[in-house]
C-alpha cells in the first residue's frame, strides 16, 4: 500500500473513532516554537506550574519521543456541550463538564494505533494528549488544522476552538497536509478586552500565571492572591471567557462524544448546593472528571473566593 492509501485509511479510522479533524505533518525539529516557549518560561508565565519546563529537549524533536519518527498525526475532538449551566451558579469550564478527556482520548489513540498495526504493519508510535513533551498547537498548525489566536487557543475556521488536541507520533511515512497559512484574528481583540484578569498580552502571549484557569486548577496554595478578588466573574473551575467571546466560536456545534455529556450536578446545582458540597459527594460527582485535579479543598477554596466580596481599595 502507498503512503497515500495509508493516509486515507488513518483519516477514515480517526473519523470512525469520533475525532472531528485529523491533519498530518512531517516529523521535524521545532526549534522556533521551542524558543518561544523558552522565552515564556523565562518570564515566569507558567506560575507555579514547574512541570511545564520539564522535558524541554523532548519537545523540540519528535524522534526523541518515537525513535525514527516520520509523521505527526494531530487529532481534534470537539467538547462543546449542548447544554448550559444555570445562570448565577458557580461556573465550570466547558471542557470539564463530562468525563476526563485524558482517559477518553488515550483509549481512542490506543485504538487508532492498534488499527494501524493490524492493517498496515509493524509501526512504532506513541499517543499524547495534553502532555508536557509535545507542542500540540504547533503541530496542529503545521497539519493545516487552524491558527493560534490571540487568546492562545487553536482556532479552526469551520468550528472555532472548543476542541481537545491529541497527537500520535509514528515512524510511518504518510502524505502531509499543507501547513495552515494565515491568521484570521485580524483586528479583533475581543478576547483581550474581555479577559477578567488582563492575562492576554500582545503577540499572542497569555500570561499563565494571571489566568483564572491557573488560579482555580493549578495553584495549590491555600489562598488565591487578594488582588484577584472580584475578578473571577463566577468561575469556580477554569475559565472560558476568552473562548466564549471569540466570534469563531459561533460555529461551535454540540459534541457527539457521549463521554462528554455533562455530569448532572454541573447542570443542576445552585450556588447553595455547591456551598453544601461534602467531600464524599465531591468524590462521587467527580469520580471520572477533570475537576478531580483541583481536589475537594481546591474547589472549596475557589467557591469561597468567588462568593466573598472584594476588599475596598486602601
Ligand atoms: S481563560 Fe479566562 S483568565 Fe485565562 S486568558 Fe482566557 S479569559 Fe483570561
Ligand atoms: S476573540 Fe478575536 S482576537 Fe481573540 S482569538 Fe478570537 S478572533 Fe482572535
Amino acid at each position: 500500500m502507498s503512503n497515500n492509501n495509508h493516509t486515507y485509511l488513518i483519516k477514515a479510522w480517526s473519523r470512525e473513532l469520533g475525532f472531528d479533524y485529523c491533519g498530518i505533518a512531517q516529523a521535524q525539529r521545532l526549534d522556533d516554537d521551542a524558543r518561544r516557549l523558552e522565552a515564556w518560561l523565562n518570564k515566569g508565565m507558567n506560575g507555579t506550574m514547574a512541570y511545564m519546563a520539564n522535558h524541554f529537549d523532548l519537545r523540540i524533536d519528535p524522534s526523541r519521543l518515537v525513535p525514527g519518527a516520520r509523521s505527526v498525526i494531530t487529532l481534534l475532538l470537539n467538547y462543546f456541550p449542548g447544554m448550559q449551566q444555570p445562570s448565577g451558579a458557580p461556573r465550570f469550564s466547558k471542557y470539564a463538564y463530562g468525563e476526563d478527556y485524558h482517559e477518553v482520548i488515550r483509549e481512542k489513540l490506543r485504538q487508532l494505533l492498534a488499527k494501524i498495526r493490524t492493517n498496515i504493519g509493524e509501526v512504532e508510535g506513541r499517543g499524547f494528549v495534553d502532555s508536557a513533551p509535545v507542542l500540540e498547537r504547533s503541530w496542529a498548525v503545521r497539519s493545516g488544522l487552524g491558527w493560534v489566536g490571540k487568546n492562545g487557543n487553536l482556532l479552526n475556521r469551520q468550528s472555532g476552538s472548543f476542541f481537545f488536541i491529541a497527537t500520535l507520533i509514528v515512524d510511518l511515512g504518510l502524505e502531509y497536509d499543507a501547513p495552515f497559512a494565515g491568521d484570521y484574528c485580524g483586528t479583533c481583540r475581543r478576547c483581550i478586552d474581555a479577559c477578567p484578569t488582563e492575562a492576554i498580552l500582545p503577540d499572542k502571549v497569555v500570561d499563565g500565571s494571571k489566568c483564572i484557569s491557573y488560579f482555580t486548577i493549578e495553584l495549590k496554595d491555600l489562598l488565591i492572591p487578594e488582588d484577584m478578588k472580584g475578578k473571577f466573574e463566577g468561575w469556580a473551575f477554569g475559565c472560558d471567557t476568552c473562548q466564549d467571546v471569540c466570534p469563531w466560536n459561533r460555529f461551535s456545534k454540540p459534541t457527539q462524544e457521549p463521554a462528554f455529556s455533562p455530569v448532572p450536578a454541573i447542570l443542576n446545582f445552585s450556588t447553595g448546593d455547591w456551598e453544601q458540597l461534602t467531600e464524599d459527594k465531591f468524590r462521587e460527582i467527580f469520580r471520572n472528571s477533570p475537576v478531580k485535579r483541583a481536589k475537594y479543598a481546591g474547589l472549596r477554596r475557589n467557591l469561597r473566593f468567588i462568593s466573598s466580596p472584594a476588599s475596598p481599595p486602601a
